[in-house]
């Protein structure tokens, strides 16, 4: 079981999706681990590449303070699943996070909830803080179906889960419809479903363990609208897709995220 977060953590992720060689990675993993220099900053950071690229990245990334995270894990520890890579072996490589149930495996990859809730419990097994996706695509938003969405997906997810390792979680409310469309959610949109979800997480897993879990945002975060999101009591930080692959935009993002902890 991973460590749960001493408070209410801020969490900047990069998800790099299937961009960047392994070299390409590690340049990039570079560039930020320069311009973080000798600062500490007031959020967690967590760069998340193409598996092919974790080892090049987790040595560009030794002795600073960002983390390294993956895309996914199959849920079973070893076995016969070709192409598939486990939590274990994801933490033998120093991974610290994993990205779960991210939109694009649940809609492009056939992944259902039952799914994402055993990748979700492997996570915590392998030790790694998994970062729990969900969110409603255009079409649930538009017939006022987002609550019910994020309560069944949220459901799913934690349910049978104690308040220990709901609190080794994050989550991450991404809407489909923002998620590389460069139309991002409303400060209340986000607010509102980050409302929903905390609730859904004190029913399921136990009153209390929402205000101490961090819920991110996702869909086309980028240096210029990140600080509005971050000031929002509600938001606790974000998982960035398109705006992770520069550096400088990506630490824009963290070093928004880092002020707003001073701040709050
Ligand atoms: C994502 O991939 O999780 C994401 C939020 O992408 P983007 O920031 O590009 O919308």
């Amino acid at each position: 079981m991973t460590r749960p977060w001493p408070r209410r953590p801020r969490l900047v992720a990069g998800n790099w999706k299937m961009h960047k060689t392994a070299p390409e990675a590690a340049a990039l993993a570079r560039e930020l681990v320069m311009l973080v220099g000798g600062a500490r900053p007031r959020c967690e950071i967590a760069l998340c590449p193409p598996f092919p690229a974790l080892s090049a990245v987790g040595e560009a990334l030794r002795g600073s303070p960002l983390h390294l995270g993956a895309q996914n894990l199959h849920p079973a520890t070893h076995g016969a699943f070709t192409g598939e890579v486990s939590g274990l072996m994801l933490a033998a490589l120093g991974c610290r996070f994993v990205i779960v149930g991210h939109s694009e495996r649940r809609h492009g990859m056939g992944e259902n909830d039952e799914l994402v809730a055993q990748k979700l419990r492997a996570a915590l097994r392998d030790g790694l803080t998994p970062i729990v996706c969900v969110g409603e695509i255009l079409a649930e938003r538009e017939a006022d179906r987002t609550a019910e969405v994020l309560v069944r997906q949220t459901q799913a997810a934690y349910a049978g889960l104690d308040s220990a390792a709901a609190l080794a979680t994050v989550i991450a409310y991404e809407p489909v419809w923002a998620i590389g469309t460069g139309r991002v959610a409303t400060v209340e949109q986000a607010r509102e479903a980050h409302q929903i979800l905390r609730a859904t997480l004190d029913r399921v897993v136990g009153q209390g363990t929402a205000a101490r879990t961090g819920i991110l945002y996702g869909g086309s975060v980028n240096a210029a609208n990140a600080a509005a999101l971050f000031a929002d009591e509600e938001v606790d930080g974000a998982l960035v897709g398109g705006a992770s692959l520069e550096s400088a935009s990506f630490w824009r993002i963290a070093s928004a995220a880092s002020s707003a902890t001073e701040a709050g």
